[in-house]
């Protein structure tokens, strides 16, 4: 028995058929119903007394052809689907729909990695493929492509991933915009392939984005409109030299003019990869339990995190970028960067100055597209059994929006019991 609710519009006997029809398709091990199978799948980390991000069940295709009975099944039953690829969306509800009575459509058995083409840099991947499985293809391969991960890397997809519009860390971060090619099960269970994989015989699938006419592809992310089955990346080459830096910068206040330093850096693409801003109290986290820093029930005071983060060796905001090219096209940017940045009151630090710091060696290699799962510490901040939500506002790249909104958030989470806990990822011209 689930107690989760399920959809509005169903019966239980139209439930019972549409969950029958499914252990007819993947068969009865791929099929999940009851409480204790499902529970898996309702993780969502946010209160939820009335259930209502409980799915009603769950199944696991491993075909495309599979996934298309499925929807034509659901169609038939009226049985709304969640699907998901690797369901790691840590902080935004993991597996758990937003709806109640929804079936997850588990796509994690639909693994391969289909094609790498090591000349064009693309590939093209399985919903369930992940970031690691991927990175030890390239390495056992010896394809000097990278990767670019999100913080959670090992375990996600980068397909979820990029439907879900997320970041990371190299040149290649705006995961959406290095997509190129997708294919999907319509809601009627038609397949469809955009751009060039909709022409017979087309090479350039994974090569150009735009195909012919209207662009689609954007439909299927943040959507829930199709399932997408297969989707084409891009992949950077390594380049011969890489140089991570931090910025660190000693006061809350500094918010604007890291900013107000930062935008033209990105907009003019001489810091090419999307940069973290992270505040002291989310460095700490990572590492550090709250009670190491201020006992129990004792208000996260300024003072005290600034003492923290001193003895570790960070500011009150760390801000990371890196340099990709030639030992010549770096050694020509570094001044203009390091000059920007110490005019904006930032100490300029490298692995010179940072050596074996953990908080460095995180950011170094999330910006070189290796993977860790040290931000997962977070969890563990207030002790062992804890949870995670983002709050994730988008806004221009300017000082003074981010400094209000610095302020804002400060304000509404202190209210609440909790701490300001903050990462600004600086984008082209965007902090989200
Ligand atoms: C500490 C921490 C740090 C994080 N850092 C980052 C970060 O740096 N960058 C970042 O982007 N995220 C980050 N996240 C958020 C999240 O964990 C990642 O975005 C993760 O990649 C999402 O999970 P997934 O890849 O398994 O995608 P999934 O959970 O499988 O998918 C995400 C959503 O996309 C849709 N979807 C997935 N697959 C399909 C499909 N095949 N067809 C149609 N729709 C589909 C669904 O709506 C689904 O809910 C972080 C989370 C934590 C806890």
């Amino acid at each position: 028995q689930n107690p989760a609710p399920l959809a509005p519009h169903m019966s239980k006997a139209d439930f019972a058929g549409a969950m029958k029809a499914f252990r007819g398709v993947v068969g009865a091990d791929w099929v999940f119903g009851d409480e204790e199978s499902v529970a898996p799948y309702a993780k969502v980390y946010v209160p939820d007394p009335l259930n209502r991000h409980v799915p009603v069940g769950a199944v696991c295709p491993e075909t495309v052809e599979q996934v298309q009975e499925i929807v034509r099944i659901a169609n038939q039953y009226k049985q709304p689907l969640w699907p998901v690829s690797t369901g790691k969306n840590m902080g935004y509800g993991m597996t758990a729909p937003a709806t109640p009575g929804q079936v997850v459509l588990d796509l994690k058995r639909m693994n391969r990695i289909l094609e790498v083409d090591a000349d064009l840099g693309t590939c093209l991947l399985e919903p369930g493929v992940t970031y690691q499985q991927l990175k030890d293809y390239l390495v056992e391969n010896n394809i000097p492509l990278w990767i670019d991960v999100p913080t959670v890397g090992p375990i996600a997809s980068p397909v979820g991933n990029t439907l879900d519009r997320g970041v990371g860390y190299t040149p290649y971060g705006e995961h959406f915009m290095f997509q190129c090619g997708m294919e999907v099960v319509l809601p009627d269970g038609q397949l469809m392939r955009t751009g060039m994989g909709s022409i017979k015989g087309s090479t350039a699938w994974q090569a150009f984005k735009w195909g012919y006419g209207p662009y689609l592809d954007g439909l299927f992310t943040q959507s829930n409109f199709g399932v997408v089955t297969k989707m084409g990346l891009w992949l950077m080459p390594k380049p011969p030299v890489y140089k991570p830096f931090m910025v660190r910068h000693a006061e809350m206040g500094d918010v604007p003019r890291i900013i107000e330093a930062m935008r033209p850096l990105r907009v003019s693409n001489l810091v090419a990869n999307c940069n973290l801003m992270m505040s002291a109290s989310y460095q700490l986290a990572m590492f550090k339990r709250r009670n190491e820093i201020v006992p129990d029930g004792a208000m996260l005071d300024e003072v005290s995190l600034k003492k923290a983060a001193k003895a570790n060796g960070l500011g009150m905001w760390n801000t990371y970028f890196a340099l990709y090219g030639t030992e010549q096209t770096v050694a020509a940017v570094e001044p203009i960067i390091r000059a920007t940045l110490t005019a904006s009151g930032g100490e300029v630090l490298t692995s010179a100055e940072m050596g074996d710091n953990p908080w460095f060696h995180h950011h170094a290699t999330l910006m070189e597209g290796g993977l860790n799962l040290d931000e997962i510490g977070l969890l563990r901040w207030r002790g062992a059994g804890g949870g995670l939500a983002w709050f994730a506002p988008v806004a221009a790249a300017r000082g003074v929006e981010a400094e209000r909104q610095t302020l804002l958030a400060k304000e509404i989470v202190e209210k609440w019991g909790f701490d300001y806990t903050a990462a600004y990822a600086i984008g082209w011209r965007d902090l989200h």
